[in-house]
């Protein structure tokens, strides 16, 4: 696939804090990229660098093949950016908000009209078209954020943090309205919140203190963990032989047991069924994988990296 943002050894720092240290990636189009970190990670920094908003100390950054030091003005034109905070005009209905977008943009009025209304019905607010953004919930007010940088048709859009702290249906419609636009679109999103991005992302990359620390499909992320799958055996009955059974077992590399549950790390190449195996189904009650969560793969991370530097 055709990169479409390119990034390389990128630097910024302000003072004597190192915000973004050499960071080098590239995303490829129609992708959904999702930045992750903790706070003060760099996230808002790289994002700025990305519009333009600022400058970088060092490295050089291409996006569909134009250099952003020479070419913003060109860059900016097929851009999007959907900011953390509400830059919806107050005293302009949300129509008005969208429909001058559109003209700011370069769109005919009659042009920018239609698409206004085509995004408002999209994000299912068309009853609130002529409503002012301090009438709306502040639901509403991230959808018209997002609806309205959708309005100049943008090949990469920026969002940052654009499901922070809304309500359930809002957040629904936005990750299926970003799902949509990935067929036409780059789109970068930054969160905190890996187990959101983690249902919607095809790529996560986490940063931590200006460093690129892990990067890939979510799937990938999980396999690369140096943290081991667990499984949880649960039998209907304490008995002391299931334990003698358990610890002789081949594949059995830890175990640990609460009453009649056990969590057991397995041997590599041996699945949960070699280990049932040594059972009858009357025996057993329950049996599940308990996969580490991302954000317990990540915080290990996060917690190696502060440790070493
Ligand atoms: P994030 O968005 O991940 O929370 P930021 O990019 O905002 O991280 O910040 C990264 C680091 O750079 C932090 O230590 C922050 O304090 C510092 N920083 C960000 N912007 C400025 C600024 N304008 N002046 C001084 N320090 C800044």
């Amino acid at each position: 696939m055709e990169a479409s943002i390119s990034l390389k050894n990128v630097s910024k720092q302000y003072g004597l804090r190192k915000a973004l240290k050499q960071v080098s990636f590239g995303v490829e189009k129609n992708t959904i990229f999702c930045l992750v970190g903790p706070s003060g990670a760099g996230k808002t920094t790289l994002l700025n660098v990305l519009t333009t908003l600022v400058r970088p100390d060092d490295g050089t950054i291409y996006i569909h093949g134009l250099n952003l030091k020479t070419r913003a003005a060109k860059i900016r034109a097929f851009t999007g950016y959907v900011p953390e905070s509400n830059t919806l005009n107050p005293v302009s209905t949300i129509f008005e908000n969208l429909r001058i977008h559109g003209i700011l943009n370069g769109l005919p009025g009659d042009k920018a009209s239609t698409r206004a209304m085509r995004q408002l019905d999209r994000f299912e607010m068309i009853d609130h078209a002529h409503d002012l953004p301090p009438e709306l919930s502040y639901g509403m007010q991230r959808r018209a954020l997002v609806a309205r940088a959708l309005v100049s048709q943008p090949e990469i859009l920026y969002l940052d943090e654009p499901t922070a702290n809304v309500d359930y249906p809002t957040r629904r419609l936005i990750w299926k309205v970003l799902n949509e636009w990935r067929d036409r679109a780059t789109i970068f999103v930054t969160s905190r919140d890996i187990q959101e991005v983690e249902q919607h992302a095809d790529r996560i990359m986490i940063l931590a203190d200006g460093d690129i620390i892990m990067d890939g499909a979510p799937e990938s992320l999980r396999t690369d963990s140096a943290r081991p799958v667990e499984y949880m055996l649960r039998f209907k009955s304490e008995n002391v032989q299931y334990r003698k059974v358990l610890e002789s077992a081949e594949a059995v590399k830890a175990l640990e047991q609460n009453g009649r549950t056990f969590t057991l790390q397995l041997q590599d190449g041996y699945g949960l069924e070699t280990v049932l195996r040594n059972f009858n189904d009357e025996q057993i009650e329950q049996f599940t994988v308990t996969k580490p969560s991302l954000n317990e793969i990540i915080m290990d991370l996060i917690h190696k990296k502060l440790a070493l530097d």
